[in-house]
C-alpha cells in the first residue's frame, strides 16, 4: 500500500529499488547539555543513555559494526546499508577528530559491506565553522549524507522547560550553514511536550517546510523511569498523552508539512522495562496503522493543509484595491 506521507522506506525503495537498513553505533561521545557545559541535568525525558541504544557501548566500532550487520542482514534481507552515529552528540569533539573518526568508520564498513550513506546525530549548537565545510566532504564516500538535529520544540518557553539548553535560532542557523554545503538535514521533533498543544505542532511542521529540511523524525513524549519527567508526572505536573491525542496532533503535523520532507519516523519507543508511562508507545506497529488510518478517514495527506503566504492570484486584487 503506498503511504499518505512521504516515508524514509518509500524514498529509499525510489531510489535504490529495495530496502536500506540504519546501522546504529556508539562511537563513546558524551553530551555538553549533561557534563556542565551547559547544564548537568540533561533535557527533562532524556536518559543516561542520551537517546542511544546503550547496546554498543563498551564495544568497538569495528565490533559494533560486525554484529549489527550479521543481525539486520539475517532480519531484513538487504544489502544496503547507512551507518547512523546516534547516542549522545556526536559533533562534541574537535572537528578534525570527528572527521577522522567517521571517515575510519566508513572505510571500516565499507570493506564488510556496501555502504550507501552516513548520518550523525548532534545538537544543533554544536555545529561550528568549518564543520558543515569539513562534513560535507564526506560526500564524496557516500551517496547519502545526513545531519540529525534535535530539536525537539519551536517554542523558546518549551525548550527552557525541557531543559534542551539551545534556542531555535541556533537550530536555524545551524540548518542555514549545512544547507549551504549541500548535507541534508533531518529534524528530530516530539509532540505532546509539557504545555504544548495540536497548534504547536502545526507552526513547527510550517516551520520546517519553510526552512527546506529534507527529513523529520517525529516521536511521541514517552517518559522514562528515572528521568525529571518521571518526576513531573508523579507530582502531576504532567499527563503523558493518549494514543488517540496523538494520533491526531501527528496528523495534524503531517498535514502541515511539506511533501518535500522525508518522514524518517512517526513514532519511537524504549526498551518496555525502562518505559513509566505511556504503554501505548510500545506497540509501534499499532501507532504507525493508527496514524495511517487517521489520514485516510480525513482523506488527508502530507502537506494537504500547508501554505505559506498568499497565492499571486490572492495577492493581486488585495494590491490593486
Ligand atoms: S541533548 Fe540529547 S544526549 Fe544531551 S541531554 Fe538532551 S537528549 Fe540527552
Amino acid at each position: 500500500m503506498k503511504r499518505r506521507y512521504n516515508s524514509l522506506n518509500e524514498y529509499f525503495k525510489n531510489k535504490y529499488g529495495k530496502r536500506v537498513q540504519k546501522i546504529t553505533l556508539d562511537a563513546g561521545f558524551f553530551c555538553p547539555n549533561r557534563d556542565g557545559r551547559i547544564s548537568k541535568g540533561g533535557c527533562i525525558f532524556c536518559d543516561s543513555r542520551g537517546s542511544g541504544t546503550g547496546e554498543y557501548g563498551l564495544l568497538s566500532l569495528k565490533d559494533q559494526l560486525n554484529r549489527a550487520y550479521a543481525l539486520l542482514k539475517e532480519r531484513y534481507e538487504t544489502d544496503l546499508f547507512i551507518i547512523y552515529f546516534q547516542a549522545f552528540t556526536n559533533t562534541y569533539a574537535p572537528i578534525d577528530k570527528c572527521i577522522d573518526l567517521f571517515k575510519e568508520c566508513l572505510d571500516e564498513a565499507k570493506s564488510l559491506f556496501k555502504v550507501v550513506g552516513l548520518a550523525v546525530g548532534t545538537r544543533p549548537d554544536c555545529i561550528p565553522d568549518p564543520f558543515p565545510e569539513r562534513f560535507s566532504s564526506l560526500a564524496s564516500y557516500v551517496d547519502e549524507l545526513w545531519l540529525e538535529l534535535g530539536l525537539q520544540s519551536i517554542n523558546h518557553r518549551t525548550l527552557k522547560l525541557i531543559n534542551r539548553g539551545h534556542t531555535l535560532a541556533e537550530f536555524i542557523d545551524a540548518v542555514l550553514r549545512c544547507k549551504r554545503w549541500g548535507i541534508k538535514v533531518c529534524a528530530h521533533v516530539i509532540l505532546g511536550l509539557p504545555g504544548e498543544d495540536e497548534e504547536d505542532a502545526i507552526e513547527m511542521a510550517r516551520v520546517l517546510s519553510a526552512l527546506k529540511v529534507d527529513g523529520v523524525k517525529i516521536h511521541p513524549l514517552y517518559v522514562v523511569k528515572g528521568t525529571p519527567l518521571e518526576e513531573m508526572v508523579i507530582r502531576g505536573e504532567y499527563k503523558p498523552l493518549e494514543l488517540e491525542e496523538y494520533v491526531k496532533i501527528c496528523v495534524s503535523f503531517l498535514e502541515n508539512l511539506s511533501p518535500e520532507v522525508v518522514v524518517h519516523r512517526i513514532t519511537g519507543e524504549t526498551k518496555a522495562e525502562e518505559l513509566f508511562a505511556p504503554s501505548w508507545t510500545l506497540r509501534k506497529s499499532v501507532v504507525i496503522n493508527s496514524i495511517e488510518r487517521e489520514l485516510e478517514r480525513r482523506g488527508s495527506w502530507q502537506g494537504r493543509r500547508l501554505r505559506l503566504g498568499l497565492s499571486q492570484e490572492e495577492l493581486c486584487p488585495l494590491v490593486e484595491r
